[in-house]
C-alpha cells in the first residue's frame, strides 16, 4: 500500500504540470482518508448495541448524533451512525434475526449482509440460537464476525456483591468467556473466539484486543480507516497512531514542495499552510485532542475538562488549528522561520530558485509535521493517563 502510494506521488511529481501536481498530491491523501468502513453490530434488543457503537465512536448516550440507548423498541430496521470525525466509517445498528417481524429466510435479502465489512455479534448472556443463525449466514458469505459478550462491568459487580470475600476477577471473567464459547462449540462452532467488553470502559478488558484482531483481520487498505476511528483506550493505540501518521509525513512534504514550484511569491506559504492544518487537524482528531472529544472524555471519566487541559502541552491541541494559530506555533519553533524565509527569498532566482525552493519546502513540512505530531502524541499520551491512569 504504501509502496503503491509512493509510486503514484512520484509520478505525479515527475509527469504533470507542477501547477498541478500539488491538488493531485492532495486527492490522493484524500482518498486514503476517505476509504469507507461498514461495520455492522448486531443482536438482540438490550445487548448493549447502541451504547457500543456510541463508546466505539467516542460519544456518549445523550451526545449529538449517538444511538438511542435503554429504549424497550425493538430495533426493526437498520440504522447508519457516521462517525463525528470520520464520516467514512458508519457503523450500523442491525436488528438482531428473532427480533425482527420478517423471517430469517428474508433477513439476509432484507438487511443486505453484503455490504458490511464485519460483523460484530453481542450478547450481554450466552449467544443465542438466532445469534448463532446469523454467524452462520455471515460464514457463508465469507464475511468476518467477532462475539462480544457485553456489560462485563456489571457481572463483576454483580459478582463481587454475591461473593464478596470470594471473589476473583480474573476467574469470573475466565468463567464467562468459557461460558460464552462452550455456548457457541455446542452450536457448531468449533473455536469460536469471544471478547469481553463494557461500552463504559473499553480501556478494559478485551477491546484492544478486539481492535488488533480487526485490524489484522481487515484488508490493508481499511485498516488506517479503523485505525483513525479507533478512541483512545490504551498507549499502544496511540503509538499505533503515531506510526500510521509518521508514514504520511512524505507525502504531505511532497505535496507542500510541489506547491512550492509555483513561481507565485507567497503562494508556497499559503499551499505549505493549508497542508500543514490539514495534517495536524488528522492528527488532533486522530489522538482526541479536539475540544469536543476532550469535553466527552472528562464527562465520561469524572475528570475534569480543566485538569484534561492542564496537562496538554501543544497550543494546537484543543484549539480550532487556524492559520493564525499555526504560523505563530512556527514562529516559535527553532529554525523554522530562518527557512520559511529563505524560501520566500529564492523563489526570485530564475531557473535554479525553483527546485531549491521546492527542497525547502519539503524540509520545513517535514520537518515541522514531524516536530508537531511528537508534541501531540505526548499530549494524547498525558490525557490518557490523566483520564484513566487512576482506574
Ligand atoms: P440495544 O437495544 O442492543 O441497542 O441495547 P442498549 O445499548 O440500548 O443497552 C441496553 C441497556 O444496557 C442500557 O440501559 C445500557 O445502558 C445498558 N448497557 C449497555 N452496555 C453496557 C455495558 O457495557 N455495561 C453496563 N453496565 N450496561 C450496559
Amino acid at each position: 500500500m504504501e509502496a503503491e502510494t509512493d509510486a503514484e506521488i512520484r509520478q505525479i511529481l515527475q509527469n504533470s504540470d507542477q501547477s498541478l501536481a500539488a491538488a493531485q498530491i492532495n486527492e490522493v491523501l484524500e482518498r486514503q482518508n476517505n476509504v469507507p468502513l461498514n461495520i455492522a453490530v448486531t443482536g438482540e434488543t438490550g445487548a448493549g448495541k447502541s451504547t457500543f457503537i456510541n463508546a466505539f465512536r467516542d460519544l456518549n448516550d445523550e451526545d449529538e448524533g449517538a444511538a438511542l440507548t435503554g429504549c424497550k423498541e425493538t430495533t426493526k430496521e437498520v440504522t447508519a451512525y457516521p462517525h463525528p470525525n470520520y464520516p467514512n466509517v458508519t457503523f450500523w445498528d442491525l436488528p438482531g434475526i428473532g427480533t425482527t417481524n420478517f423471517p430469517a429466510k428474508k433477513y439476509k435479502k432484507k438487511v443486505g449482509l453484503e455490504k458490511f465489512d464485519f460483523f460484530i455479534i453481542i450478547s450481554a448472556h450466552r449467544f443465542t440460537e438466532n445469534d448463532v443463525k446469523l454467524a452462520k449466514e455471515i460464514k457463508k458469505m465469507k464475511k468476518t464476525f467477532y462475539f462480544v459478550r457485553s456489560k462485563i462491568d456489571s457481572d463483576l459487580d454483580n459478582e463481587k456483591r454475591s461473593r464478596k470475600s470470594n471473589f476473583n476477577k480474573e476467574k469470573t471473567l475466565t468463567d464467562i468467556k468459557e461460558d460464552c464459547i462452550k455456548g457457541l462449540q455446542d452450536a457448531g462452532f468449533e473455536s469460536p473466539q469471544v471478547f469481553l467488553v463494557s461500552s463504559f470502559e473499553l480501556h478494559e478488558y478485551d477491546f484492544s484486543l478486539l481492535q488488533e484482531t480487526l485490524e489484522r483481520e481487515l484488508p490493508e487498505h481499511k485498516r488506517d480507516a479503523l485505525l483513525m476511528t479507533t478512541p483512545i483506550t490504551s498507549l499502544e493505540i496511540i503509538a499505533k497512531k503515531k506510526k500510521a501518521f509518521k508514514s504520511k509525513i512524505k507525502y504531505w512534504a511532497a505535496a507542500s514542495a510541489a506547491g512550492a514550484a509555483v513561481p507565485v511569491p507567497g503562494l508556497s506559504i499559503a499551499v505549505d499552510v493549508s497542508i500543514l492544518i490539514a495534517a495536524i487537524t488528522q492528527y488532533v482528531h486522530g489522538f482526541g485532542l479536539d475540544i469536543p472529544t476532550m469535553k466527552r472524555v472528562a464527562a465520561r471519566t469524572g475528570v475534569s475538562y480543566d485538569d484534561l487541559l492542564a496537562v496538554i502541552v501543544s497550543p494546537l491541541a484543543a484549539a480550532e488549528v487556524t492559520p493564525t494559530l499555526l504560523l505563530r506555533v512556527m514562529a516559535s519553533l527553532a529554525g523554522t522561520a530562518a527557512l520559511m524565509a529563505a524560501e520566500e527569498g529564492s523563489r526570485f532566482i530564475p531557473i535554479l530558485g525553483i527546485p531549491i525552493a521546492m527542497g525547502l519546502s519539503y524540509v520545513t513540512t517535514s520537518r515541522v509535521l514531524s516536530h508537531i505530531l511528537n508534541i501531540l502524541t505526548e499530549d494524547s499520551e498525558r490525557v490518557f493517563r490523566k483520564a484513566f491512569g487512576s482506574k
